[in-house]
């Protein structure tokens, strides 16, 4: 890949491309303001140059005697800027011709087209977030819930960030304390001090294990969850997905791969991204289309966070439902009957003995299916989950790196407990403090960066 150079000053077009009300070009780097003035007239007569920072003035976009656009601009110097260079945004009429000309009248003028992300990208690399808080960026635009957005927002204000160096900071005392004690071999390790750093390092232990339990529920926020709806034929499944996508209507997105067999859908249940699998609920297969559809059925059941066993509430229990109660597993199921507005037959007394409650509805006409919902919040929620009150990792790259440094930081606990030698608790406790460097990005690739960057839109 081609290596572009920090020192270039970038521009690219900010906003998403097609027609809409406005559209930015956002330039950043040393030479920003000279471009502007190059292109720009304003009302007044003043120049770029002269602009105060955190202003914005009315002008034209200019090429020679052409005016090109009616704009306004905006000035944010260095260092109080995204990028912590100057940084120009040109607020044009959001028509795509516009913007690309008075891009490409930007690029004439001296800057390089910016890489996706690089604006990102130079904000971390000049010091003014991390990379926790860069990925942040990423994760706010792609939120796809109110809840995945809140998760971003406080990483990136740098909540994750703080408690993460509060922990490298109190690793960093206690690998202190340990190193005065290996310098001076001959002096026995004093009761008092290895007590105080055995417990120095349980604390952080514990604060490690606190965050990476936040985790499964930080996923779940970004990710998703998957819900598996089955039951046999004709009990309602595909009704009910209908009857969730209706009550919900926001859609989040329209999900690939929707088979023959299975369909999937993504929506957002109470500020939970919920995926949605209706299986096909065929029992025993005839033919071995069928036997692949079962399988895939199983495969989605067994991958489930959450399966909803349905009933048909107006027949007793079948042979086939007899085998779901015996083989669904227990742990997060909910049990549906379905079809409440007919007269009911069903023996809710055996599905309540397995799954301990009954939720009963109607999919077709709409009956209950707020219960359904709650009980599925609930279930995430587990009923007791303060979001507000813990910062929650929800990114794959850094539970791995929490995951790694806690078990160093076990280990050390265990290594003092054990009296080895006081060089490996403080062997364990640098790779445990470079893990979380990674984290941080206090320590990286380039190969990483382009990564993380590259997934980036341009203009961000
Ligand atoms: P699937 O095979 O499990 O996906 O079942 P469907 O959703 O295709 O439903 C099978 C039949 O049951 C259809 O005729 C539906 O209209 C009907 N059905 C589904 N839910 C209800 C309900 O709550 N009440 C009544 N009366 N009929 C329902």
């Amino acid at each position: 890949m081609v290596k572009y150079d920090i020192n270039d000053t970038i521009a690219a077009i900010a906003t998403s491309v097609g027609e809409s009300g406005i559209g930015i070009v956002r330039i950043s780097g040393k030479d920003a303001l000279a471009v502007a003035e190059k292109i720009f007239l304003s009302r007044g007569k003043k120049k770029p140059s002269d602009f105060k920072t955190y202003t914005m003035h009315y002008g034209c976009v200019v090429k020679g005697a052409k005016v090109i656009d009616e704009v306004i601009l905006t000035v944010m110097r260095s260092p109080k800027s995204y990028t912590r260079e100057d940084v120009v945004e040109i607020n044009c009429h959001g028509g795509i011709i516009a913007l690309r000309r008075v891009l490409g009248l930007v690029l004439e003028n001296g800057c390089r087209l910016a890489e996706p992300g690089e604006f990102s990208k130079r904000a971390f690399l000049n010091g003014r977030i991390d990379l926790a808080q860069a990925e942040a960026v990423l994760d706010i635009i792609r939120a796809k819930t109110d809840s995945a957005l809140k998760i971003s927002v406080e990483q990136l204000r740098g909540a994750l960030s703080y408690q993460i160096n509060k922990i490298r900071r109190a690793l960093l005392d206690i690998l202190s304390l340990l190193e005065a004690n290996i310098d001076f071999p001959e002096e026995e390790i004093s009761r008092a001090n290895s007590k105080e750093i055995l417990q120095k390092l349980n604390s952080v232990n514990n604060e490690l294990k606190g965050i990476l339990n936040t985790s499964g529920q930080g996923r779940i926020f970004r990710e998703g969850v998957n819900v598996v709806i089955c039951g046999k034929p004709n009990v309602g499944k595909s009704s009910l997905l209908n009857a969730l996508l209706k009550q919900e209507r926001s859609i989040v997105t329209p999900l690939a791969g929707t088979t023959r067999d299975t369909v999937e859908e993504a929506i957002d249940i109470k500020g939970i991204p919920v995926k949605i699998v209706d299986t096909a609920g065929i029992i025993k297969p005839r033919d071995l289309i069928e036997r692949k559809a079962v399988q895939r059925s199983r495969r989605h059941i067994r991958l489930a966070d959450l399966i909803i066993l349905l009933f048909d509430g107006s027949k007793r229990l079948s042979k086939e439902d007899e085998l779901l109660i015996r083989k669904i597993k227990i742990k997060n199921t909910l049990a549906i009957i379905n079809k409440i507005d007919l007269r009911q037959n069903i023996e809710e007394v055996r599905i309540k003995e397995r799954f301990g409650r009954v939720i009963n509805i109607s999919a077709k006409k709409l009956k209950n299916i707020d219960l359904l919902e709650s009980a599925i919040a609930d279930l995430v929620y587990n009923g007791k989950v303060s979001r507000s009150e813990s910062v929650m990792v929800s990114n794959l790259r850094h539970i791995e790196a929490i995951r790694r440094a806690q078990k160093l930081i076990a280990g050390a606990v265990d290594s003092l407990d054990n009296k080895l030698s006081l060089e490996f608790p403080a062997q364990e406790i640098k790779d445990a403090l470079g893990h979380l460097d990674d984290l941080l990005g206090k320590r990286f690739s380039e190969d990483l960066l382009d990564k993380i960057f590259s997934e980036f839109c341009i203009g961000k």
